[in-house]
């Protein structure tokens, strides 16, 4: 996707000496990774190179986010609130985007450590395998250690490949010759082998949601 139509020229940069407030998140996950600010210099820099680039109110220069550390902010999207004032960066980070080594600037738990989802979402809301995709690419992305779907990721796609195949052997065979739980339990596991399977490959379950519209259409 290339940048969207925001044009430097049609901001209101007159609020706050030249400079608007940038928040950065992550394209994928959506996560909020942290706030900049750009003068019209900055934003221009961003949108001809596609890395995020900022102007730095303490050291008064412009500065591309990861130009020491390497952990650049690949630009998606840029765009502009109700009143042009504020800008939205939708960005791929290449590593951790805060200077403490950390995803985000913002502490969000990783979400093995919050709390439960309310037993309504997690039972009613098909919508929750967006959840899982979502999480599923940050682990992907993040790599955090002693993650099982870490250890998925770096023993590659041929063994996420064939685990997929065991979780689909183990679902068909659940599906004639075991109980309800017990079936439930094998398609789950088909489901979460298969979406770290379709991320391996730069995919997500979004894409087969696609798929499947278009069939439905078509
Ligand atoms: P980098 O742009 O990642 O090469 O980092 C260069 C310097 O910019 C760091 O030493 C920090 O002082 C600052 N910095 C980097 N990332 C952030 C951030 N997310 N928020 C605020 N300051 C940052
Ligand atoms: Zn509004
Ligand atoms: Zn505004
Ligand atoms: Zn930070």
């Amino acid at each position: 996707r290339r940048p969207g139509p925001v044009l430097p020229e049609s901001l209101d940069w007159g609020k706050g000496d030249g400079l608007l407030p940038a928040i950065v998140q992550d394209a994928d996950s959506l996560r909020v990774l942290m706030l900049g600010y750009m003068d019209e210099e900055a934003l221009r820099v961003t949108l001809d190179t596609g890395l995020v680039t900022f102007y730095s109110r303490s050291r008064q220069v412009l500065w591309t986010k990861g130009e020491t550390s390497g952990h650049v902010l690949e630009l998606l999207d840029v765009q502009t609130d109700c009143d042009a004032d504020t800008l939205l960066v939708l960005a791929r980070p290449r590593g951790p985007t805060c200077h403490l080594q950390r995803p985000s600037c913002f502490p969000r738990a990783p979400a093995a450590e919050r709390p439960p989802l309310p037993a309504e979402l997690a039972a009613g809301g098909v919508g929750f395998l967006a959840e899982l995709d979502a999480l599923v690419a940050g682990r992907a992305r993040e790599r955090p250690e002693g993650s099982y779907t870490t250890r998925l990721f770096e023993a590659g796609v041929r063994r996420i490949a064939q685990k997929v195949g065991e979780e689909g052997v183990e679902t068909a065979l659940a599906g004639v010759a075991q109980n309800d739980a017990q079936l439930l339990g094998e398609a789950a596991d088909l489901v979460y082998h298969l979406t770290v399977l379709l991320h391996a490959r730069g995919l997500s379950l979004p894409d087969v949601v696609e798929v499947l519209a278009q069939r439905h259409r078509g």
